[in-house]
């Protein structure tokens, strides 16, 4: 098929307002300018323009030349001069893009800039794609932040966590996509790079990587002046205190900066040698600032970079005050909420020789082309008909009809539960266990069974690497969308490794996102459909991380011992009990046991690649689901499956003689 070419390139206006957006919109900036089918236009915005601040547009000129420069600041270091300035942004930048006529904005973050731009935008009706929505930031920053994501159209997310509020927030899902963060692209490519590759020698004569050195950057928070001031000082105090060589990055254009500075300015007059450790420096190139981060042996302040980036390179980094409070918070970061100068010098001694593993938390360095791919290729017409989810879990619904398959129940469903049975083939203890006979169907049946009479699964699953379990799952109705590959299969592959595998081949090969995922053994044959939607009703309305069905155990833990299988020596469980120490089993206390029978976890936190690091079911959010003995059988030996099966007999016999025994009354009800 011949491939049709739109009529013009689309128009792409890319909005940037300061150094920060910048150093993640310049990739964008770079991958749109090399693809044919897009016309780029690049407006400068905010503290870009800003003589005090360094004039980064100059920068930003390197990259695009015929750029757009808009003051859009209103002077003064108070709120109402920022309030002052997104009204003024407004009127700028709407000129600015009438005379632009883009078919789409792209703007970046959580500024005051971004919002102007995203209602101007809105108002003229140009699409708006938006960088790193649904993330939190401590401060009104977040109330922009979510108020600009209310005001895009495409959402281009940093991490799951962030899409998954972005859905929370109501916005379509087939328009966010978890990109990672465009300034990733930097950092791991720095992760090598010689320390001179950028000027760094020139243009910081005086580090030496032997010597070392602390890299400070703080930005005003913006809700609270004074306690930023304070927070500052104290920082400060620190760092005029142990005089070590810091390279001090100016704070940014925010309300406060004044005062910070005049601050940084009474602590220089009164060290006479300040010159000889400190270098202040108002802003450095994307570049030598990760190679800043790199080499330092420890950052503090309260920038963003501090949360996000310096785990890539591993560097210690204190986080002061709350200006990132609520944030995702790698290992390598402390954060002081209420800093108290003694115990920042003290923080930052014990850390300038410690270095921590490398993570990278928001992406893998490939982001840049999925956000500039996106933006080229997505439905612009249609991502503006914002169509709204209902929350219809939370309020009574009608009865669905029962189907035998499993389709997507409902598009305007706001959270979405995806079942996954997970049954391997070479099952040991009793081969064939998933599809063994019981009761005359196949074990696999009543999960499949089960999961399909629930009200509150959007879809089933069957993940299985043995085709004959997959025949048989789909022949009762259950979908099989895939087969699990070999090595997810097993006797040491773990679950979280199968469900991540699910989740990941759902997004690839259907674009469906579920909101939580839960995993049903086929081992568990007694667990009922009201079983899965108490389950699924518990992790919503508590909203923790995961809900785990247990039973009460029989063991008492007083009474439980490890024993040596050859010598028959026994030592108590609970060492905190003396063997001998006789207690009644009424008195100790109950415990409980996993069930294996349901584990629903929201994908958000499966997916977080902190909690994909451990590799665990469970988080310290974790919530029980308590089910009767009678639906807890799991079935691992050969003597559950016998006891299974007598239950069944047992049951049906029970079942027969009470529908002997019902009143004639009742069975005139039946047809
Ligand atoms: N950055 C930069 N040069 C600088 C300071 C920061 O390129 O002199 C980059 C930094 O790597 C990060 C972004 O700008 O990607 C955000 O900066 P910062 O943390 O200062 O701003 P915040 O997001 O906290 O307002």
């Amino acid at each position: 098929m011949q491939m049709v070419l739109p009529a013009r390139p689309r128009r792409v206006c890319v909005i940037t307002s300061n150094r920060s957006d910048w150093s993640k919109l310049r990739p964008v900036v770079v991958k749109l300018l090399q693809d044919p089918l897009v016309e780029v236009h690049v407006v400068a915005v905010g503290s870009h323009v800003l003589q005090e601040f360094g004039r980064t547009v100059t920068e930003v000129r390197n990259y695009f030349p015929r750029l757009i420069e808009v003051s859009t600041t209103i002077a003064g270091d108070t709120v109402s001069a920022m309030v002052d300035s997104v009204g003024f942004g407004i009127i700028k930048i709407s000129a600015a893009l009438q005379q632009i006529k883009p078919d789409c904005c792209v703007i970046h973050g959580d500024r005051f800039e971004a919002f102007s731009a995203a209602i101007a935008a809105n108002l003229l009706n140009v699409a708006v794609a938006h960088i790193e929505g649904g993330e939190l930031s401590g401060t009104v920053d977040g109330y922009l932040r979510h108020a600009v994501t209310k005001l895009s159209h495409i959402h281009l997310a940093c991490s799951a966590d962030a899409a998954h509020r972005i859905r929370a927030m109501g916005e379509r899902s087939d328009y966010i996509h978890t990109t990672g963060c465009p300034s990733y692209e930097r950092l791991i490519a720095m992760e090598s790079a010689a320390w001179d590759q950028h000027d760094m020698r020139e243009r910081f004569p005086m580090l030496s990587k032997d010597e070392g050195f602390i890299l400070a950057l703080m930005h005003p928070c913006v809700t609270d002046e004074k306690r930023t001031v304070d927070d500052y000082d104290c920082l400060l105090q620190a760092l005029f205190t142990l005089k070590k060589r810091t390279v001090y990055l100016y704070p940014n254009v925010d309300p406060g900066n004044k005062r910070m500075i005049q601050v940084l300015h009474k602590y220089q007059k009164a060290c006479k040698d300040w010159q000889n450790w400190l270098e202040v420096v108002t802003h450095v190139a994307p570049e030598q600032f990760a190679l800043l981060m790199r080499d330092a042996n420890v950052m503090v302040g309260n920038s963003s970079a501090g949360i996000r980036e310096t785990c890539v390179f591993g560097t210690p980094t204190l986080n002061i005050g709350w200006r990132q409070m609520g944030r995702l918070q790698p290992k390598n970061v402390t954060t002081f909420e209420e800093p108290e100068t003694q115990a920042v010098i003290e923080w930052i001694m014990k850390n300038m020789e410690s270095r921590f593993p490398p993570s990278y938390e928001f992406g893998n360095g490939e982001s840049s082309v999925l956000i500039a791919e996106t933006i080229s290729k997505v439905d612009l017409a249609e991502c503006k008909t914002k169509k709204f989810s209902e929350f219809q879990y939370l309020v009574p619904q009608p009865p669905l009809p029962k189907v035998r398959t499993s389709p997507v129940k409902s598009t305007t469903r706001m959270l979405r539960v995806l079942g996954v049975i997970t049954a391997r083939g070479g099952s040991k203890a009793i081969p064939g266990k998933n599809i063994i006979d019981l009761g005359g169907k196949p074990l696999i049946h009543y999960t499949v069974e089960a999961a399909l009479s629930s009200e509150l699964l959007d879809r089933c699953i069957l993940s299985t690497d043995c085709p004959n379990i997959a025949r048989v799952a789909r022949e009762d109705g259950c979908e099989v969308p895939f087969i699990r590959p070999a090595e997810l299969a097993q006797d040491a592959s773990s679950h979280m490794d199968c469900i991540r595998h699910a989740i990941n081949m759902m997004a690839e090969q259907e674009n469906y996102e579920a909101d939580y995922v839960m995993i049903l053994q086929p081992t568990s044959p007694f667990r009922t459909g009201k079983d899965i939607d108490n389950a699924i009703g518990m992790i919503i309305e508590s909203s923790c991380d995961a809900v785990v069905s247990v039973t009460k155990s029989s063991a008492s833990l007083t009474k439980t011992f490890y024993v040596d299988e050859d010598s028959g020596e026994m030592n108590p469980y609970a060492l905190s009990v003396p063997a001998q120490e006789y207690i009644r089993r009424q008195d100790t206390p109950s415990v409980y046991a996993e069930n294996g029978a349901i584990f629903v976890q929201r994908v958000s936190s499966i997916l977080n690649p902190c909690w994909a690091r451990c590799g665990s079911l469970f988080s310290e959010d974790t919530k029980a689901y308590i089910m009767p003995n009678d639906r807890s059988l799991d079935i691992d030996e050969p003597y559950d499956l016998e006891l299974a099966r007598l239950l069944i007999a047992h049951r049906r016999e029970q079942a027969n003689v009470e529908i002997l025994e019902t009143p004639t009354t009742a069975l005139k009800l039946k047809p």
